[in-house]
């Protein structure tokens, strides 16, 4: 296992599509396993394949609190089946956009299918934490990011920062 890199706003890979994974090949458990070791030691509950570099269709997630044991879970090519017309608002923040947090109202409810790390087709209805943390990690596979479900003034104002910072860090 390995940390690997966050990469952070307003990186381009970030806007990118990931592709289906085709096999639950030893590359893919590689990239899980770092993955959780990157996600635990950010620290924080979800995260994107993308997030790492890697364009595929693989998310990883732990909503255990502290003081529960840890609950590793693996989503690999999820599908959204079903959302609730029932709407929720959390406080969301990204690693790729650290330090930013703002409220987003998302569907309460969610059904997804996806497959697990042993390659079985699996599906969840989620709801709460798990519903918004899912449709967040899914949105980072089709190139999306919660500040683009907050007022265009803003996400342009989020992204001018990030922006400056970037080349800040770079001269
Ligand atoms: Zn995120």
């Amino acid at each position: 296992m390995a940390l690997r890199e966050i990469i952070k706003l307003p990186d381009p890979r970030l806007r990118l599509v990931a592709e289906p994974v085709q096999e639950i090949s030893d590359e893919i458990r590689s990239l899980v396993a770092d993955m959780m070791e990157t996600m635990y030691a950010a620290p924080g509950i979800g995260l994107a394949a993308i997030q790492v570099g890697v364009a595929q269709r693989v998310i990883t997630l732990d909503l255990a609190k502290k003081d529960e044991p840890k609950n590793p879970q693996v989503v690999i090519n999820p599908e959204i089946l079903w959302t609730s017309e029932e709407r929720a608002t959390y406080e969301e923040g990204c690693l790729s956009i650290p330090e930013f947090y703002e409220e987003v109202e998302r569907p309460a409810q969610v059904r997804v299918s996806y497959t697990d790390l042993d390659g079985n087709a699996r599906d969840v209805e989620a709801n709460g934490l798990l519903a918004t943390c899912l449709q967040h990690e899914i949105d980072h596979l089709n190139g999306v990011l919660f500040i683009d479900h907050l007022s265009k003034l803003k996400r342009d104002r989020i992204i001018k920062k990030f922006t400056k910072a970037a080349k800040r860090a770079e001269e």
